[in-house]
């Protein structure tokens, strides 16, 4: 029997949603039509590392009443979360971490530690773990990243926190990075949504009256991350060339707005395409804050 849907075959692969590993990802595609799904329907082939699979959403019923597949699919899986003390033991010192070495640069120690307070940052050797917190405090996952503590910028591709612990049966699923941040929060406080993890960190430090949270990659950003801040207001920074994307996947949430912080910014789009906000020189009074928005 022919599926309708199936993973692509041949050698051709995109840069995974999740990981951000280039051409390790395979997607499905229509078998009707030679079409492909959803730009993060796939399979990356990281399992270990990664993990990231996201089948085709409607045709599930369909594939399980297939009494072979049934067999190796198995029910969805509870959420797993990760022991406290894995969280704890990374709240270590701070002085080989090359991201806060890099954050050193930008602001002064006081800044600093306010930042690694408030993102609940991990360090594992000179190694920084961004802590995935949800709004009940419960630990999703981390991602472990390497940077060059000179520009900030990431080196190689992120590990996961279950991963690198070989935590067994592990089966995570991602939240927005400082969602923990909600908890506080008054249902009429705006969110500010940005694609990465550093980007969150550095706008926070410079505009720490904002609340900045991260969806880790492009992709990564759906309505199914945002439920749990909807009712605030949201405000989604993209980054430059990634806008229409972002507005396409929150079609049909309220209360959402997609700034375009380049025009404010005044920053050529063309030349800058997939710039991010902190690629640029801040506190800028021409920023777009919501208040601003509003
Ligand atoms: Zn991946």
């Amino acid at each position: 029997m022919k599926y309708r849907y199936s993973l692509e075959k041949g050698s051709k692969k995109f840069t995974c949603p999740s990981c951000e590993a280039k051409k390790r990802f395979r997607r499905y595609i229509d078998n009707q039509t030679g079409q492909y799904l959803g730009d993060d329907i796939g399979m990356c082939d990281r399992i270990n590392e990664c993990g990231y699979h996201k089948p085709p959403r409607k045709t599930r019923k369909k594939i399980i009443s297939h009494s072979i597949y049934q067999k190796i699919k198995p029910k969805k899986k509870k959420i797993s979360f990760i022991p406290p003390d894995v969280f704890k033991n990374t709240l270590i010192p701070y002085h080989q971490n090359n991201f806060i070495t890099g954050l050193l640069k930008l602001f002064n120690s006081e800044i600093v530690t306010s930042l690694i307070e408030r993102y609940h940052i991990g360090t594992i050797n000179d190694k920084v773990v961004f802590w995935q917190v949800d709004e009940y405090m419960r630990i999703r996952t981390g991602k472990i990243m390497q940077y060059d503590p000179n520009k900030l910028i990431r080196i190689r591709y992120p590990n996961w926190i279950h991963t690198y612990f070989n935590l067994k049966n592990f089966n995570h699923d991602q939240c927005l990075f400082g969602l923990h941040l909600v908890k506080e929060l008054n249902i009429n406080t705006p969110i500010c949504v940005v694609e990465s993890e550093k980007t969150a960190i550095i706008l926070s430090g410079y505009y720490p009256d904002v609340i900045w949270m991260a969806a880790g990659s492009a992709n990564m950003l759906s309505k199914e991350r945002i439920k749990s801040i909807i009712g605030h207001p949201i405000f989604l920074y993209a980054d430059i060339g990634m806008e229409k994307l972002w507005a396409r996947k929150m079609l049909g949430i309220d209360n959402v707005k997609i700034v375009f912080w380049n025009k404010a910014l005044e920053i050529d789009p063309e030349e800058h395409n997939g710039a991010d906000l902190a690629d640029f020189p801040h506190p800028d009074e021409r920023m777009p804050l919501p208040m601003k928005l509003k």
